[in-house]
């Protein structure tokens, strides 16, 4: 599922490991996942979605510190700094499905489908506010569309399907926001951008990613053509930023 081969992009762990990285600097830390809810577990162990995931975290990257995953958190979604943990609550995954349910109401195959997509996204998007508290990588402008923007990167560039995962991540802001109703103060205030925005800009990682492939997406979902081709500049630069940003994490 993940793509061994990463040829156009500047990720170069593998030119990293090719010139030596001295063993005594690696650190020992890994992510790992904890599962704490029954339920939970017999839904999505199985699938190893999750583990692949974490083992392709642990493979690219190092820790300075343990970071837990809880599946089936009290809480959440959410990274907490304290105790080095992200929270996923069993909540989040029904509630993504009920809203998925919404779109492909006679098959709860996709509707699950979409929803573990989006759980990686939700996953990836955590694991940037770890990785930028661990290694104190300077952010500019909100951290909740750096990370965002690393989720989409992270799924694109490694998954041989991540950008139609992305496109799912980003379909579950556009039905949170149909779901939110007419916009209050606290939307504008809020650390997060809106999910309208947020639609839009995975979207546009999308299609910046491969205008050919997901030129039409951008025209259906009413992107201009202008818009579409900034994408691809701001995708690049996405992907060149964290790249750089990364170096001290990767291994
Ligand atoms: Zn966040």
């Amino acid at each position: 599922m993940i793509k061994i081969v990463v040829a156009t992009l500047l990720w170069t762990f593998v030119v990293a490991l090719s010139v030596g990285v001295p063993v005594f600097a690696a650190s020992h830390s890994k992510m790992h996942i904890e599962w704490s809810d029954e339920e939970f577990a017999a839904e999505l162990k199985s699938s190893e979605v999750f583990q692949d995931a974490v083992d392709f975290i642990n493979d690219t990257f190092r820790f300075e510190r343990p970071l837990v995953l809880q599946l089936g958190a009290d809480d959440g979604p959410l990274y907490d700094p304290q105790k080095d943990v992200i929270q996923m609550p069993y909540e989040f995954y029904q509630q993504v499905i009920t809203l998925f349910a919404q779109l492909e109401p006679d098959d709860e195959v996709i509707q699950k489908e979409y929803a573990v997509d989006t759980l990686l996204h939700t996953l990836f998007h955590e694991y940037g506010h770890a990785v930028i508290d661990q290694f104190d990588i300077p952010v500019l402008g909100r951290e909740e569309d750096a990370v965002d923007g690393l989720a989409s990167v992270l799924l694109i560039e490694y998954y041989d399907n991540g950008a139609e995962m992305a496109i799912n991540a980003a379909e579950l802001f556009a039905l949170e926001s149909d779901d939110r109703g007419s916009l209050q103060e606290e939307d504008f205030w809020d650390e997060h951008s809106l999910d309208e925005q947020r639609y839009y800009s995975t979207l546009c990682h999308v299609v910046g990613s491969d205008p050919e492939q997901y030129g039409e997406l951008a025209e259906s979902a009413g992107i201009s053509e202008e818009r579409a081709e900034s994408c691809i500049f701001e995708y690049q630069q996405l992907v060149d930023d964290w790249d750089k940003l990364l170096a001290p994490a990767r291994k």
